[in-house]
């Protein structure tokens, strides 16, 4: 095959680039336990944790999840994970009643949040669960539901090597300050504001 210039300097360019890479490599660390926030407006808060969800039981690690406000319905997300449930492997709660303005009772919220950061605290302590996602927690502290100081004192005592994810609208700052990864879903467009479609199977539940 006939090697022009141009490859030839491709290549002396591509050594450079990949001696550059493996510098930067060396002086990575290994791992860490992080601390992750998906917020904004968007869709798709719980559904990428989820797939953090997914990837962590293929390899084998223990997880959490704990549901801080449930919606109606059984999410779709429990039937498909209920083998990892019965494995062991897994552990899902719903813990809180439904949306605000579905129950109508603010004190009942607040004990419901309680309890369910009773059993967040629990698994975020339990060094045998790699991963702990806590949906919705967000709302829950934006409502001032669920006191920000608990949760900042609570991820600070995490094992090193375990991951939370907290997910919902309206991170407050100092869970954004403490965290390690943090992603805005951005409001493009939504169907359900902009065609008023309802929620779907498959998609949203
Ligand atoms: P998902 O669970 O699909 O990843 P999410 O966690 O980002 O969504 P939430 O804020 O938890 O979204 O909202 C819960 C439900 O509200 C979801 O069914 C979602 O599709 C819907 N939703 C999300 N964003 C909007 C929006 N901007 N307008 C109306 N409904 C929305
Ligand atoms: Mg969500």
């Amino acid at each position: 095959m006939k090697i022009i210039s141009t490859d030839l300097d491709h290549k002396k360019k591509m050594q450079r680039r990949k001696e550059v890479q493996d510098q930067r490599l060396a002086q990575m660390k290994e791992s860490k336990g992080l601390i992750i926030v998906n917020t904004g407006h968007g869709k798709g808060k719980t559904t990428a944790a989820l797939g953090m969800v997914l990837r962590s039981l293929g390899r084998g690690y223990k997880v959490a999840i704990i549901q801080f406000i449930k919606g109606g319905w059984e999410p779709g997300e429990k039937i498909a994970l209920s083998h990892w449930e019965k494995e062991g492997q897994l552990v899902f709660k719903a813990m809180g009643e439904g949306f605000t303005w579905e129950t109508q009772d603010r004190q009942r919220d607040i004990e419901k949040t309680a309890e369910a950061w009773q059993s967040s605290l629990e698994f975020i302590l339990n060094e045998d669960y790699k991963l702990v996602l806590l949906d919705e927690v967000n709302v829950a502290m934006k409502l001032g539901y669920l006191p920000v100081d608990q949760v900042l004192t609570g991820l600070e005592q995490k094992p090193e090597d375990s991951h939370v994810i907290l997910t919902g609208r309206g991170a407050p700052s100092p869970i954004i300050e403490k965290a390690d990864l943090v992603t805005e879903m951005t409001l493009i467009k939504h169907p359900f504001r902009e065609q008023g479609i309802k929620a779907q199977p498959g998609i949203e539940f």
